[in-house]
């Protein structure tokens, strides 16, 4: 029996079918006459399910999750180490034998997440990976030292990540310290503290004697509060790689931080490069439990690899479905290698059409203070009504790790001036796609940051037709999208092009072929006269007899 006899049979369309004989672990039986009784059982059992009626998600409050961010030695660790003592029972921490990269406190019968102290650059790591797990990041400024180069880093980070910042002045039992002085700088980076008539939340404190400590957290709830964080158990699992590490006995060990609903032992998850089922988890006290709710930490064993943070990792139904996830993204990624340049000039002028307010990211990096601030201001010159020019981040020094990051999750070009950039760091600016212009005399920033905003910049491109290729079938494949099956007619087919999708002579779509398959294999191209599976990103409306044209833009 075929599979649109089947479907028949059922009253379903065969691309419904086929989704639940893949559902059901038969993927790629087009020929049904070989299933055994046992497997039909198992089909029938998935179609006459009823549809559970749709529950309402109970959407409850969800407790905040903190990141501590600072200026080294400013006295991040000890500030965790202090909360953790004074809010956990002894006997608690008695039984902490590892650390999982998070850990939660009670504080007036609320939970607070406490992510370990990651420093900037990996809290924007994660976020250039499309996650984010921070409520609220708590600024530690060291009363005697003040405002840092660093701290300065922190509060661009955290801006760019639109989290809110609570500031904790801290070491104020030191002589030296100069509480005073922390506020009138706070001020200058638009933080005046509310005593001072702004609108930023600073709580004095001292780790080493534990001063200060309840009024912190106090000033985290009521700041969470403000926030209205909330989540459903219920919901979709999304939860997000903080922390991984290899154990050479039991295996790759991840902790996760679930974002809504709930992880539970057994579960099977699909990130974007691993995937597995959950064997045990096991929480921040080290206690093994069977599951987590919204907001909790996890440290989880059964994943086929050290999940990467910033990894979001979904719930799926079959290790198969998880493989094909990771394949597909595997695909992507791939991509994404031979794509290079989303974040440069011509991108960022893309993105800028569609918005109204067109708005210029920058990063702006420079060798002295006087030119940094004379080239600061320059640009901030430029700007008019709808065009905005905005400096995520200004310093002086050579082009970090954590300025790439930034420049990745936020969109930003990053502008040098007479400075470096070792070649490491080259290497990841080409991997995020971030575009670095390096420069030494001023006036041509200025000259081109002008050309940008008049969308000068834009080059000329010229449009060549690589191949067409006409489809003869669709498929609907779960987790993965609408797959044409089609037959090259004109040229070739080539993966990561540019295609726009003709029924009857009119263009219905257009899109990016992000997958390219000849039965089941990947393939980078196909060619003239053969079959192929086709995927394309931004159109899944395909149809049979659909003329799929593959083309190319170059600059003149
Ligand atoms: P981090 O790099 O921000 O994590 O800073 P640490 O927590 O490692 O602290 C750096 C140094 O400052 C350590 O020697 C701490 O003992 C010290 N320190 C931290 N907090 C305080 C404080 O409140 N008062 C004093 N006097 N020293 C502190």
């Amino acid at each position: 029996m075929r599979v649109y006899q089947l479907a028949k049979k059922f009253n379903l369309r065969s691309s419904e079918l086929l989704k639940i004989i893949i559902k059901v672990g038969l993927k790629g039986k087009s020929n049904l006459s070989s299933l055994s009784s046992k497997e039909i059982k198992k089909i029938k059992e998935v179609v006459f399910k009823k549809p559970s009626s749709k529950k309402k998600e109970k959407i409850i409050p969800r407790d905040p999750v903190i990141t501590f961010l600072g200026h080294v030695d400013h006295g991040k660790t000890t500030l965790l180490d202090a909360i953790r003592k004074t809010k956990v029972a002894e006997q608690e921490v008695g039984g902490i034998t590892q650390r999982i990269g998070a850990s939660e406190i009670e504080f007036k019968r609320k939970r607070i997440i406490f992510i370990d102290t990651p420093g900037h650059e990996a809290f924007t790591a994660m976020r250039a990976q499309g996650a984010q797990v921070t409520d609220i990041v708590v600024l530690v400024i060291a009363a005697d030292d003040g405002i840092m180069p660093q701290t300065v880093e922190a509060i661009d980070h955290a801006r760019a990540a639109k989290v809110p910042i609570l500031v904790a002045i801290n070491k104020i039992d030191k002589k030296e310290a100069n509480i005073d002085r922390v506020k009138k700088q706070l001020t200058k980076y638009n933080l005046a503290p509310e005593e001072w008539g702004g609108e930023t939340i600073c709580v004095e404190v001292s780790a080493l004697n534990h001063q200060g400590i309840n009024k912190l957290l106090e000033m985290i709830l009521l700041e969470a509060e403000m926030l209205e964080l909330k989540a459903s158990p219920e919901n979709e699992l999304e939860a997000v790689a903080i922390e991984g590490e290899m154990d050479r006995k039991k295996g790759p060990f991840s902790t996760l931080l679930v974002k809504k609903g709930t992880l539970r032992v057994g579960d099977i998850v699909v990130g974007k490069i691993t995937y597995g089922k959950v064997r045990s988890l096991i929480n921040w006290k080290g206690e093994m439990s069977k599951e987590a709710g919204p907001s909790t930490p996890v440290r989880i064993l059964g994943l086929s690899a050290v999940g990467r943070p910033g990894e979001i990792f979904k719930k799926v139904s079959s290790e198969k479905e998880a493989r094909l996830i990771v394949e597909k993204s595997a695909e992507k990624e791939r991509e994404k290698g031979l794509k290079r340049g989303e974040i440069t000039l011509e991108a960022l002028l893309e993105k800028k059409e569609k918005e109204e307010e067109k708005v210029l990211n920058l990063i702006i990096k420079s060798d002295t203070q006087g030119s940094l601030k004379a080239l600061c201001d320059a640009l901030k010159n430029l700007e008019k009504k709808e065009q905005k020019v905005n400096i995520l981040h200004r310093g002086v020094g050579e082009i970090k790790k954590s300025d790439i990051l930034l420049a990745s999750a936020s969109g930003s070009l990053i502008i040098g001036f007479n400075i470096g950039i070792i070649s490491e760091n080259n290497a990841l600016a080409k991997e995020e796609k971030v575009e670095i212009r390096k420069y030494k005399i001023i006036y041509k920033i200025i000259e081109d940051i002008e050309k940008i905003l008049q969308g000068l910049f834009q080059p000329e491109l010229e449009e060549t037709i690589i191949g067409k290729a006409e489809v003869r079938e669709i498929f609907k494949i779960p987790q993965v999208g609408t797959i044409a099956g089609s037959y090259v007619k004109e040229g070739k087919i080539v993966r990561g092009d540019k295609a726009r999708i003709l029924r009857e002579g009119k263009i219905v779509g257009e899109g990016i072929i992000e997958s390219l398959k000849h039965f089941q294999k990947d393939a980078k191209e196909i060619l003239l006269g053969l079959e192929c599976g086709i995927g394309i990103k931004g159109f899944a409306e395909m149809r049979k007899g659909d003329v799929i044209e593959v083309y190319e833009k170059k600059q003149k």
